[in-house]
């Protein structure tokens, strides 16, 4: 059997404007990619509209740019996806795999079974059986299995969820809201052909539950790698939610090496007074990804 050819991805939330964090994440997949003669593509993940900013998708694109990226075919964008995501989630519900729920936020507090891995509450599956007479669904969620779901994650090694206990029968969508972010990841990584998913370590919690929906839905489970993640001297990830600042126009070839070196790659320093193109040239050459540590170096040791 032949290999399928690499598609790798680099998938930004518009909410604010390209930061350290997310360049990390543009570098890692964009060399894994190109350094084994694959595709990379750009998707714009804007499925729920009430955090997007407007205008932050072209402007992170710009600095995508500005920086040397360049990326196969069209940007894929999330909001003009929703007939392939409801698509997927008739499929789901006729095959009984997703069910319809009433319960309030306030219900989901006050019976949930426990703290799910990504910090919210393990739903108790109260509705798994049917909606109570006379209350009509407020949102779908997927039946989730008792035994495990593992994957080998290429940096971070082998993980496993039982995700009936760590994270519950989770929302594919609210009944009148925006798709779910795991259902629309994993219908989108299939429709792109991903073959190596290769993003932050900060969404690695949620990678069983986008496999158990790939499984659900009869889709191929692509490879995973979940780069370190960059935070601030408090030690929080890098995100618009703790005011990351944005990438200066300008700095591209220093952002660039800072990016590479955070990634294990000894980009000499000299580089970041260089073009982009002759940072791309060394990294080009010199990428290595085993040298990509699975945890950030704190930034004091960094020095
Ligand atoms: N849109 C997500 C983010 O910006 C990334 C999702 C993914 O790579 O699967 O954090």
């Amino acid at each position: 059997m032949t290999q399928p050819a690499y598609r790798g991805r680099f998938a930004p939330s518009p909410t604010g404007p390209l930061h350290f964090g997310s360049l990390v994440a543009a570098v890692g997949s964009f060399l894994d990619a190109r350094t084994q003669g694959g595709a990379w593509l750009v998707r714009m993940e804007d499925v729920d509209s009430e955090r997007n900013v407007p205008g932050a998708d072209a402007d992170i694109l710009r600095t995508l740019e500005a920086l040397g990226f360049e990326w196969n075919g069209p940007v894929l964008y999330q909001s003009r996806r929703g007939e392939a995501y409801a698509a997927a989630l008739e499929r789901l519900q006729a095959a009984g795999l997703a069910y319809g729920c009433a319960c309030s936020r306030r219900e989901v507090a006050d019976s949930a079974s426990g703290h799910a891995v990504d910090g919210g509450l393990v739903y108790p599956g109260t509705c798994r059986d049917g909606l109570p007479p006379g209350r009509p669904a407020r949102a779908w969620r997927l039946r989730v299995p008792a035994a495990e779901v593992a994957f080998d994650d290429r940096i971070q090694g082998r993980l496993a969820q039982v995700l009936a206990r760590d994270v519950g029968d989770f929302v594919l969508r609210r009944a009148d809201g925006p798709f779910a972010y795991q259902l629309a990841v994993a219908v989108d990584d299939e429709f792109q052909a991903i073959s190596d998913v290769v993003r932050g370590a900060d969404l690695i919690a949620s990678t069983p539950r986008q496999i158990w929906l790939l499984h659900c839905l009869g889709y191929p489970v692509p490879s995973y790698a979940h780069l370190p993640v960059a935070t601030n001297a408090a030690g929080e990830k890098l995100s618009k939610q703790t005011r990351a600042p944005a990438l200066v126009a300008g700095q591209a070839a220093a952002d660039l090496v800072a990016a590479l070196r955070f990634l294990g790659q000894p980009a000499p320093e000299a580089l970041a007074v260089a073009s982009p193109a002759e940072v791309w040239a060394w990294a080009f050459a010199n990428w290595s990804f085993a040298a990509v540590p699975r945890q950030a170096e704190s930034l004091a040791a960094r020095g």
